[in-house]
């Protein structure tokens, strides 16, 4: 299979610490094509259509997919026209509002690099049904509002601290409802490399209801950036075949303006 890695971030656009060029040579040493999605969202820099365009524009001249890695619940709308210069939109959830407050996930992502072993979601997050409620009821707002293609790294949960056991961190009637409003949707489920995400009982609910899959390092550094390691080993394991992974009809070239 000829992957597309479609999740990658620049220093130019947004917390990347690559540029498009490394990016690009990342990909033809690792034999993929590649896809660029830096952050968009009312907190980033791509915070309005304007900056979109200017982004797409930028994107153009390399031989790159074009998308955008919007953070759910701090989007805003993107107009139909800006929407058509990429070639795909990812929606990640980056943080969940309870009772007004937001809950971000920056210290879940140390906990996860191993900086925070104390980390403990459980002192704001009192009721977790309550938060995976939230969490649907986002992506389901969200879903509905825009264009999305893939959900970016779809369990980097704070409940990913609750176990050693990724089967006990998600409840079960979350993975079916999460599964049903992708396919309502249709969109894909990333298999994310930086984030090891999806695990296998929740990738089997998916294969299994015909929901399709998309490819992403998440890279923001060249040494991660177009590594596939856990994705190509969860397509291997789950037999997934070609025809179930995200892909964009385009051939990725530059495009002369
Ligand atoms: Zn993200
Ligand atoms: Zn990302």
């Amino acid at each position: 299979m000829n992957f597309l890695d479609c999740h990658n971030h620049t220093a130019e656009w947004s917390d990347g610490r690559q540029s498009i060029e490394q990016i690009v040579a990342r990909a033809k040493e690792e034999g993929v094509r590649v896809g660029l999605a830096d952050h968009a969202g009312l907190g980033d820099y791509l915070n309005s259509n304007d900056r979109l365009l200017a982004y797409a524009d930028y994107l153009s001249q390399y031989p790159v997919a074009r998308g955008y890695e919007m953070d759910l619940g701090r989007s805003f709308e993107v107009a139909p026209e800006v929407r058509k210069k990429f070639d795909y939109a990812i929606g990640s959830v980056h943080g969940i509002e309870i009772n007004g407050v937001r809950i971000g996930f920056s210290a879940l992502i140390k906990y996860l690099k191993g900086g925070l072993p104390d980390y403990n979601p459980g002192q704001f997050i009192k009721d977790w049904d309550e938060f995976f409620e939230l969490h649907l009821e986002v992506l389901e707002k969200e879903f509905a509002a825009g264009n999305y293609s893939i959900l970016g790294h779809p369990t980097m949960l704070p409940s990913l601290a609750r176990s050693k056991n990724l089967d006990e961190c998600f409840p079960e009637w979350w993975e079916e409802k999460l599964v049903n409003l992708l396919l309502m949707y249709n969109v894909a489920l990333e298999l994310s490399n930086r984030w090891k995400t999806p695990h296998d009982r929740l990738m089997r609910r998916a294969l299994d209801s015909g929901v399709k899959f998309s490819v992403g390092s998440d890279g923001h550094e060249p040494v991660k950036t177009c590594a596939l390691d856990y994705p190509k080993e969860m397509i291997e394991k789950f037999g997934v075949r070609e025809e179930q992974i995200f892909d964009i009809k385009r051939k990725i070239e530059a495009q002369a303006n």
